[in-house]
């Protein structure tokens, strides 16, 4: 191949290269200003009207704590005592002091057994007399004892 061949090859490999970019650099062109419209369509956010604070996130509600038990109502002192001779007490074999039960009428006593430790025993203002609903109405002594006894749970 002689110089003007290999000049002549040149020359045309050139043209044709530089045909390319003139096509490909329009098109080129053509994508990215079509990208720019699509980005620039893009509603922006809506601004903020002044003087209003967004809306605060809302929280999952915390479970309160339950409200406290009302007081138990003390037993009042001054109510009228259980008379060891009256029918229900004589039935009962309730005696104000444990140690004075008459065990062979009532078997079910039994040492160390008293009103305060029965579950039916309600503590008074007095500290040596509370209510018992069997004798409602009435304070029965702590040291006391009747055959309706339950051991306190
Ligand atoms: Fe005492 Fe219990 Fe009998 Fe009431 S039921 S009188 S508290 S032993």
């Amino acid at each position: 191949m002689d110089e003007q061949n290999v000049s002549d090859l040149q020359r045309r490999r050139f043209l044709k290269l530089s045909a390319g970019a003139l096509v490909l650099v329009p098109l080129v062109q053509l994508y990215g200003c079509s990208r720019g419209e699509q980005e620039a369509a893009a509603p922006p956010a809506p601004p903020a009207p002044a003087g209003v604070e967004p809306p605060a996130p809302v929280e999952a509600p915390v479970a309160a704590d339950p409200p406290p038990e009302p007081a138990a109502e003390s037993v009042p002192a001054d109510m009228p005592r259980v008379r060891e001779d009256e029918p229900t007490a004589q039935a009962l074999g309730y005696r104000h002091a444990a140690s004075d039960v008459d065990q062979a009428r009532f078997p079910r006593f039994q040492a160390g057994q008293n009103c305060a430790n029965c579950n039916l025993y309600q503590p008074g203002a007095d500290a040596s007399w509370g209510g018992c609903p069997i004798f409602l109405g009435r304070l029965v002594n702590a040291a006391g004892w009747c055959n309706s006894w339950v051991p306190k749970v």
